[in-house]
This record gives C-alpha cells, sequence and structure tokens, in this order.
C-alpha cells in the first residue's frame, strides 16, 4: 500500500519523456464531487499513472484506480459497499475538437497548459464508473437467478433448448472420459 499522496497537479510532458509511473493514495477531501454522490469512501482511494506514447506519437496515461464507497442500496436503504477498480487509458489530445473525434477505446482528456488535474480526473473516472443502481450483493444474486430462470423457461416456451440441458450432456460426456 502506498503511504504518499498523490500529488495534485503535473506537467505531463516532462513525464511522459521519463516514462514516469506514480502512485499514492488521495484524501477524501480531494475528491469533494465523489464524496457528494456516496454514503461514504469506505477504503481509501489508491491510484497509479503510467506516462507514455502510443504508436502514434500521442501521449497517453494508463490509469488504475483501486478503493471503496459506500452507497445506499436501492432495496433496503442500508449502505452497501461498492468494490472500485478502474484501469483506463487516456490520450492528451490538443483540444475539445480533437477529444470528440477521438477513437473510443481511449478516453480524450484535455490539459490546460500542459498540466494535468489528477485530482479532477480521479472524480471523473470514479463517478463514470459508479453503478447507476446500488443493491446489497446477495439480493443482487437473487434477482439474478430469478432472471436466468425466467429466460429459461421463455426460451424452453419457445422451443428452444434448454441450456442446463447442454450442460448436463457435458458434465456426462466428461464422465465417460
Ligand atoms: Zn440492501
Amino acid at each position: 500500500m502506498p503511504n504518499q499522496q498523490l500529488p495534485q497537479q503535473v506537467t505531463v510532458r516532462k513525464l511522459v519523456e521519463s516514462g514516469a509511473k506514480l502512485s499514492g493514495f488521495v484524501a477524501d477531501a480531494r475528491l469533494p464531487r465523489v464524496v457528494e454522490v456516496v454514503h461514504q469512501i469506505s477504503a481509501n482511494l489508491e491510484a497509479e499513472l503510467h506516462f507514455g506514447m502510443d504508436e502514434s506519437n500521442k501521449m497517453i496515461i494508463g490509469v488504475e484506480i483501486h478503493g471503496a464507497v459506500d452507497l445506499t442500496c436501492q432495496r433496503c436503504l442500508e449502505p452497501v459497499t461498492v468494490p472500485l477498480k478502474i484501469a483506463t487509458t487516456l490520450t492528451v489530445v490538443a483540444h475539445d475538437e480533437e477529444a470528440r473525434s477521438c477513437i473510443r477505446s481511449h478516453e480524450p482528456i484535455v490539459l490546460d497548459e500542459g498540466l494535468l488535474n489528477i485530482d479532477h480526473m480521479l472524480e471523473e473516472e470514479i463517478l463514470l464508473s459508479l453503478p447507476v443502481v446500488a443493491l446489497h450483493p446477495k439480493v443482487l444474486a437473487d434477482e439474478v437467478s430469478f432472471v436466468e430462470h425466467e429466460g429459461i423457461e421463455r426460451r424452453a416456451a419457445r422451443g428452444l433448448e434448454n441450456p442446463f440441458a447442454v450442460l448436463k450432456t457435458l458434465t456426462t460426456k466428461g464422465g465417460q472420459e
């Protein structure tokens, strides 16, 4: 676990040129927009940033964020812990116009005078990753199996194969070998 704080703002070009890696934790107070929408930040947020160039010589920033937040369960209204495991690559683009045309696999990021505001970037990434509806896992699992069950019945009603029938054949085959 890193015991140093991530800097709040960095000059990207310098870090790209040296292929730098930065890692550290981020105090809750640095992410007010996240604090506002979650019940609480329940595990220290840590982030790792890798700076480099892609094959077309664009500056890229690999971002990994770990931690956990408590959201309000939409069924029982009690807090539910949602782990955060975010991994993405940002491509530095010159201006908003270029950002709009950027390929979707790499998220564009526009710098302000060559500076990356790490806190704002982390806030964006965390807010994007939060589930729209949070539910306790057990409840969620029940719901999933119920939905799956319904799906199987619907397929059966339409004369489609029951996926469990395939499973049974595979199991039998495996047993004979
Ligand atoms: Zn709940």
